[in-house]
C-alpha cells in the first residue's frame, strides 16, 4: 500500500471530488496520514485524520500554522459528538438539530481520544459537521474524523475555489478534490458551549438572532467587539492577522454609518481622491466596491465584490477578490466597508482582520 507519511516535495493529485475513484484514493491517503484538501460550504478545508497526532502535525506543517492554534473536527454524523466530546449539553443538542448539517462549529470538553496535537493543546474540542455532499461522503466511507482548517497558507485569504488551494499547496499536500466554487464564503460561525452562556468565538453565517432563536441568550467574546482591547480571543486563532492580501488594504468609511444599502456620495468622493494621490505617485492601485458603486470610482483595478441587497454574494466573493489584488499586483487597496444586512458583522470581522484593523474615517 502507498505511504503518505510526508508532505514535502509530494507530487499533488487533482481530481474531480465528484468521482467515486478519487473519493477511495483521497480515503486511501486520510487512511494512511497523508493530507487532502476538500470542499466544504464555507470554504475548502485541509483534511488529515483528527485523531492521528502526526497527522494532524502535517496540517500545521503545510500551512505554516502556528500551533496553538486548534483545528476544527469533522464528523459525518450526529451521534459522532458523543465520541468526540465528554459532556454534550443540551443547548449543543438544540444547535445540532438546528444547524447541522451546516456552517456551525461548536466548542465542547474534548474526550481524551482526541490527541493535543489537534487541539493546540486545549482540553476542548471544535467540532462541525459540514453539509457539502463532497465533504460529507469523504467523511462517511473514510469512517474517520477530519481535522479540516482553511487549506490556505496561514495568513492568505481563506480558498473558495480549488484553483485557490492549488496556488498555496501544489507540492505541499497530497490530493486535491475539486467540487467547483463553494457557496457561502466564509468560515462557520463558532459557538463555545463550555461556559454558562454560549458565546460566538467567531461571527459566521448563521448569525446571532438565528443561534438566540434556538437556545436563548447567546453573547460574544468580547475580544471580537473590541479587537483594539488587549484581550484575548478565546478562539486562538483570532489573534492572528488573517486573510491579508499583499497590498496594504485600508478600509474606508463614513462618520455615520450607512444603513441604506447605499455607500454616501462624499466616500466615493474620498476614496477616488486618494486613489489619484497614489497613482500620480507612481503606485498601483485597487478599489474594492459593489456593483451599486463600481460606476463611480476613477481607477483602473475596481473590484466588485457583490451586491449591497445580497450580502451572500459578499461574503461568497470576498476572499477571491482580495487574491485578485495580489494577482493584480497592486500597491494599495481601498475597501468601502460592508456593515450593512445579517452578514455584515461576520463580513467585517474578515476585512478588518485582511486590512489589520486599518480604517479611515473621511
Ligand atoms: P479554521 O479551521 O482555519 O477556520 O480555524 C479554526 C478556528 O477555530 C480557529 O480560529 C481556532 O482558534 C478555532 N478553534 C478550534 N478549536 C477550538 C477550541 N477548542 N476552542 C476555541 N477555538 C477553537
Ligand atoms: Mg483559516
Amino acid at each position: 500500500m502507498d505511504s503518505y507519511h510526508s508532505n514535502n516535495n509530494l507530487d499533488t493529485i487533482f481530481a474531480t471530488g465528484n468521482e467515486e475513484d478519487s473519493i477511495l484514493k483521497a480515503i486511501d491517503i486520510l487512511k494512511n496520514g497523508g493530507l487532502v484538501a476538500f470542499p466544504t460550504e464555507t470554504v475548502y478545508g485541509l483534511g488529515a485524520n483528527a485523531l492521528d497526532a502526526d497527522a494532524s502535525a502535517k496540517i500545521y506543517a503545510a500551512k505554516g500554522r502556528p500551533s496553538d492554534n486548534p483545528l476544527i473536527v469533522h464528523i459525518a454524523d450526529t451521534k459522532d459528538v458523543y465520541q468526540l466530546a465528554e459532556e454534550v449539553p443540551q443547548k449543543a443538542i438544540m444547535l445540532m438539530e438546528a444547524f447541522w448539517p451546516g456552517p456551525l462549529t461548536i466548542i465542547l470538553p474534548k474526550k481524551d481520544i482526541v490527541p493535543d496535537g489537534t487541539t493546540g493543546g486545549l482540553k476542548t474540542v471544535a467540532i462541525r459537521m459540514p453539509s457539502h455532499p463532497v465533504a460529507l461522503k469523504l467523511i462517511k466511507e473514510s469512517g474517520l474524523y477530519i481535522a479540516a482548517p482553511s487549506a490556505n497558507t496561514s495568513g492568505r485569504p481563506s480558498p473558495t475555489t480549488a484553483g485557490h488551494v492549488a496556488e498555496d499547496m501544489t507540492g505541499r499536500i497530497d490530493m486535491i478534490l475539486d467540487g467547483g466554487a463553494v457557496g457561502i464564503g466564509i468560515e462557520s460561525t463558532i459557538v463555545d458551549l463550555t461556559g454558562d452562556i454560549p458565546a460566538i468565538l467567531r461571527p459566521g453565517f448563521i448569525t446571532k438572532p438565528m443561534l438566540e432563536n434556538i437556545i436563548g441568550e447567546v453573547t460574544i467574546d468580547p475580544a471580537l467587539i473590541n479587537p483594539d482591547s488587549n484581550l484575548r480571543p478565546k478562539a486562538p486563532g483570532m489573534k492572528y492577522t488573517h486573510y491579508a492580501p499583499k497590498g496594504e488594504l485600508t478600509i474606508v468609511e463614513g462618520e455615520t454609518s450607512i444603513v441604506d444599502f447605499t455607500c454616501d456620495s462624499e466616500i466615493i468622493t474620498a476614496i477616488n481622491a486618494i486613489i489619484q494621490e497614489k497613482v500620480t505617485s507612481g503606485f498601483k492601485v485597487a478599489v474594492i466596491t459593489t456593483e451599486e458603486n463600481a460606476a463611480y470610482y476613477i481607477c483602473d483595478n475596481v473590484l466588485i465584490v457583490g451586491n449591497r441587497e445580497k450580502g451572500e454574494t459578499i461574503a461568497a466573493n470576498l476572499y477571491s477578490v482580495l487574491r485578485q489584488c495580489d494577482e493584480l499586483e497592486v500597491d494599495y487597496i481601498y475597501s468601502e466597508s460592508f456593515n450593512d444586512g445579517e452578514l455584515g458583522g461576520a463580513i467585517m470581522n474578515r476585512l478588518l482582520k485582511a486590512a489589520g484593523q486599518r480604517v479611515i474615517t473621511v
